[in-house]
């Protein structure tokens, strides 16, 4: 039986081509891989097993391969509710565009997993229907909000899995498990029909298990959208590529060496820059002073586009809908049965900041912050072609270990800064530690300059 862990895409394609196997024995290693490992993982909510499969068309190299698609992501007539009780009866009535980008080059969903409610959380276990473990230790969490892509990829079940990343969400579980996860450059590919958490931060990305097969799939999904008021039209991205570029990464020396960060991430990290070295690469210590207030930056921004995202769940338009005597009973009632704790506390944060009294001093000066993340990254990335750092502060943690929002918090340390600027990231694992557990390495880009985060991702798949 073919193994998805060990099998690019392309080869895939290639067995595909040459009849060695067809698309239902595709689905049917799914199937089983799922059946196998998924009671205890937990990574899918749904599977799809009554299903037409596509018929294999040779000139696409998608055709007949499949995935899984993030609860957040809407592909019509199927369920999509981010994995919150307020969205529980809901089915899509349309197609996301990356829904569209993939059922058009052939490739079909098996199925849609697990991730934290609403995308806010870094270890699955805001979800509301229980959490999904990590597959090198059932014992510890698989990062999130994107934990059940990360897990269905990392566990085979599946040879590649849709994610969304806002703070950490694709790159932080990617990391956890083990595989490969790109958070594309902001505007690049369509949020169109993604339940959108913070509108200004969100994209769509792919979890792979390789370098190669996350290249693949930006390709396809980054097509233009002009329905999607925020996608980026391809002639302003191709002025903003770096063009000509070297092997210069720059590493935030002062910003990694804090309290907080596992001491094996950093020696593993180290490791690998050495490596990347001998390869040519040149390392050099840059410095970026806004990076301490990305977080704070982050947790003003995110949950004040959040407050106005989530007001949208009414009890009226979609979703659950909780009877009362007046209609203000019905949103009251319909949102305190619907929504978890932690978008509860998401939607006051942001309530608060954006509040008349509050929004100068907390919301447009985080504004401002942002703008300084941004401008300095600009001027960093003129003179260096990638920013290195690991994925995450520490190794996949037990359940329950990490208990305060604060520390929760933290994981995304390292991600956030980039969702600030909007620029790509993507991690790649970096070896596996004493307890059997997956270092990850981060590498991020100037905006629009993916192909440099493929080239140096091939480099670190190959001396890791
Ligand atoms: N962990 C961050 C949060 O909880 C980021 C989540 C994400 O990227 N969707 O908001």
């Amino acid at each position: 039986m073919i193994d998805f862990r060990t099998t690019t895409i392309k080869e895939l394609h290639e067995l595909l081509k040459k009849g060695e196997v067809s698309v239902r024995d595709l689905f049917d290693t799914s199937l089983s891989r799922i059946k196998e490992r998924d009671d205890e993982i937990h990574a899918f909510l749904e599977v799809f097993e009554e299903q037409e499969l596509p018929s294999f068309n040779e000139a696409s190299l998608l055709s007949g391969i499949p995935f899984a698609t993030k609860d957040n992501i809407l592909f019509n007539g199927l369920r999509a509710g981010a994995a919150s009780k307020i969205l529980e009866p809901y089915r899509a009535t349309y197609d996301a565009k990356v829904a569209e980008i993939l059922k058009g080059a052939g490739a079909f969903p098996v199925g849609r997993v697990n991730m934290d409610e609403m995308a806010m959380g870094t270890s699955t276990e805001n979800s509301a229907y229980g959490p999904t473990k990590n597959p090198h230790d059932t014992s510890r969490v698989p990062g999130g909000s994107s934990g059940g892509s990360a897990a269905a990829v990392a566990a085979g079940m599946v040879p590649f899995a849709l994610g969304s990343d806002t703070g950490g969400s694709i790159r932080q579980p990617a990391a956890l498990c083990g595989v490969v996860g790109l958070k594309p450059t902001y505007g690049s590919v369509s949020r169109r029909g993604l339940i959108a958490m913070a509108s200004s931060l969100d994209v769509i990305g792919p979890i792979t298990n390789s370098v190669e097969d996350a290249e693949l799939l930006f390709s396809l999904l980054s097509e233009e959208d002009n329905l999607d008021q925020t996608n980026v039209p391809l002639s302003v991205r191709e002025k903003y590529r770096k063009q000509e570029y070297g092997k210069r990464i720059g590493v935030p020396r002062a910003f990694l060496e804090r309290e907080g960060i596992q001491k094996e991430i950093l020696e593993n990290f180290y490791a690998m820059l050495e490596k990347l070295k001998e390869e040519g690469y040149e390392i050099v210590d840059v410095e970026l002073p806004s990076f301490e207030y990305a977080l704070a930056t982050y947790y003003i921004l995110q949950p004040a586009e959040v407050s106005s995202n989530m007001a949208r769940y009414d009890g009226i338009r979609y979703g659950l809908s909780v009877d009362g005597e007046t209609l203000r009973d019905v949103y009251e009632k319909t949102r305190e049965e619907g929504f978890g704790k932690e978008v509860k506390r998401r939607i006051m944060l942001g309530t608060y900041v954006l509040s008349a009294g509050y929004h100068d001093a907390y919301y447009y000066r985080a504004l401002e912050v942002r703008k300084w993340i941004r401008a300095e990254l600009r001027e960093v990335f003129s003179r260096v072609d990638l920013i290195a750092s690991p994925t995450a502060p520490s190794l996949p943690f037990k359940f329950g270990e990490k208990k305060d929002p604060l520390s929760l918090y933290l994981e995304d340390i390292f991600t956030v800064p980039y969702n600030l600027a909007g620029n790509p990231a993507i991690s790649i694992p970096s070896g596996i530690s004493k307890e059997g557990l997956p270092f990850a390495i981060h590498l991020a880009a100037p905006l629009f300059s993916e192909h440099i985060l493929f080239e140096a991702g091939k480099d670190v798949e190959r001396v890791r």
